[in-house]
């Protein structure tokens, strides 16, 4: 743990004023950086199009259980082609485990088809055009953006390509604890989030939050007497369950972002 002194821990989200939060992101910042090192996708992938039909597979259920199911499924099926032609059936079969069987299925062949007719079979990697994807929505359009920026394929940065701050249950949970969303919307939080983290730590900020909300800052259990963010938290003298957050429903439990979002429509 950093031996700096601490930003004041506000009452509330609401009695900071912005330089305040400012400064106290930038311990946040730190302190997670020093927890976390290095940060990497969660999900096992080779390329693009794995990346992403695993990120659709993972709505509802754990990165875990994803990834034992995948390699089966990317061995059978290795290119949107391949899972664009392939019998519904068959893919159910393997997917099943990972809960919403159906929908997925047809969320990861539709995605495959439009792939191989709209782009020439390769993922694209802007914002705007991935969102026109079946199954996908901005969470995991800017999984894949992370991913562009975090690992060597063909992309890097590029501000053009719309990257913003992925927003699953974790970082949803942990910015409002922290006070740094006061939103219960995803895309909301993302936009509030985006506005006071630099643009430079939006992929590894919300992939560190994630791996902490897993360790310390749990649904259910938050370590509070043990978090290295206790100073610069205000939901710590509230063991993790503050006032601006009781009025809130849980949603999740835990897993993927959108939950509930799944029995309508596959999006995330
Ligand atoms: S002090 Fe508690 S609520 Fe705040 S980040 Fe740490 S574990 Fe979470």
């Amino acid at each position: 743990m950093s031996t700096r002194s601490a930003a004041p821990r506000p009452a509330s989200p609401s009695a900071e004023r912005p330089a305040q939060r400012a400064r106290r992101v930038q311990q946040i910042l730190r302190r997670l950086k020093e927890r976390y090192p290095q940060v990497g996708l969660p999900l096992v992938h080779r390329d693009p199009f794995q990346l992403l039909v695993a990120t659709i597979l993972s709505a509802q259920t754990t990165d875990i259980m994803v990834n034992r199911i995948t390699p089966v499924l990317f061995q059978r099926y290795p290119t949107p082609q391949a899972l664009a032609d392939a019998r519904a059936r068959d893919v159910e079969r393997i997917i099943k485990p990972t809960g919403f069987f159906r929908q997925k299925t047809k969320a990861i062949t539709h995605m495959s088809r439009s792939l191989l007719e709209r782009f020439g079979g390769r993922v694209p990697l802007t914002m705007e055009d991935l969102i026109t994807l079946e199954g996908v929505g901005r969470k995991t359009a800017n999984v894949v953006l992370s991913a562009k920026r975090l690992e060597v394929w063909n992309g890097g940065d590029n501000p053009a390509d719309g990257l913003g701050i992925g927003v699953d249950t974790h970082v949803r949970r942990l910015s409002q604890r922290l006070g740094l969303a006061t939103s219960d919307d995803p895309e909301t939080i993302e936009q509030q989030l985006m506005a006071i983290i630099p643009r430079a730590e939006w992929d590894t900020f919300s992939l560190r939050l994630i791996y902490f909300g897993r360790e310390v800052c749990t649904a259910k259990r938050p370590r509070c007497l043990q978090c290295p963010l206790n100073a610069l938290c205000p939901s710590a003298p509230f063991r993790g369950n503050p006032p601006w957050m009781r009025h809130r429903r849980p949603r999740g439990g835990g897993r993927g972002p959108g939950a509930g979002r799944l029995r309508r429509r596959p999006k995330r």
